[in-house]
């Protein structure tokens, strides 16, 4: 496995990178409404990274066609922004990364659109809380495997389905680079986190089970027993300590 340790000035083009993804879910944030579409936020995260000089990394992916994903409701990742209206009730996750200087950022948050039932307020706070149960065991020597197991404990242990077949993953000069971080896992086991790394650490759970299928689009995966998913994500350099937050709100993002 080929890991790479950034730099300090690589770990800092991310961290630029990481704002301006942090910039684009604070418009997107505030433009959710019943009645938008996600070609709407779509539009807002495309005009957002030009206007940072940046680069979307999602725009021509294999063929993507959008600058995010956006995923509502029983869809779990890779939705395809079109033009879906938005309703009252929905939850929607907006995946968004952006390049600078050749460097990847990368942050899903999941959203909900006007007024959510209880349970779905808790599927969201429980998720944006398993991602940080995994954050807290993002720290040099500790392993692969501690991350994995944190999520998924809290996850299991308020009855969601842990998506399985999708997970986090190391990020830098590239979206996607080794190793793959599932969202479960063997506490102790797996690759030694070392201090440098830069990883994407994404669960997803839904409120029911675990089984994705993939629709004739080819991109949006959904559950297969219809549940509604949420997704929450960071790109993160390990230290010795608590892991830098590249892709963090400002506080008056929050
Ligand atoms: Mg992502
Ligand atoms: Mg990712």
């Amino acid at each position: 496995m080929n890991i790479l340790i950034k730099s300090v000035d690589d770990i800092e083009r991310m961290e630029r990178a990481g704002h301006v993804v942090a910039v684009c879910h604070k418009r997107v944030k505030a433009a959710i409404a019943p009645g938008v579409t996600t070609q709407d936020l779509d539009d807002i995260v495309r005009d957002t990274i030009a206007e940072h000089g940046a680069t979307s990394n999602f725009l021509g992916h294999h063929g993507f066609t959008g600058n995010i994903c956006a995923s509502v409701n029983e869809e779990i990742v890779h939705g395809i922004p079109g033009p879906r209206r938005l309703a009252d009730g929905d939850i929607i996750a907006v995946d968004i990364g952006a390049i600078v200087d050749g460097f990847h950022g990368d942050s899903a948050w999941t959203y909900p659109v006007g007024a959510i039932s209880e349970p779905h307020q808790r599927l969201l706070a429980d998720t944006e809380a398993a991602l940080y149960e995994g954050l807290k065991q993002a720290t040099a020597g500790n392993r692969l495997g501690d991350i994995g197991h944190a999520i998924e404990t809290f996850a299991s242990a308020r009855g969601y389905g842990i998506v399985q077949e999708y997970g986090g993953h190391g990020i830098g000069r590239e979206m996607w680079e080794e190793p793959h971080i599932p969202n479960h896992g063997d506490p102790g086991r797996g690759l030694r986190l070392k201090a440098g790394m830069t990883l994407a650490i994404e669960p997803m759970l839904t409120t029911g089970g675990e089984e994705t299928e993939v629709l004739s689009d080819e991109w949006t995966v959904v559950s297969s027993d219809g549940s509604w998913s949420a997704h929450f994500e960071h790109t993160v350099a390990i230290t010795d300590g608590e892991p830098l937050i590249l892709t963090r709100r400002l506080h008056s993002m929050v």
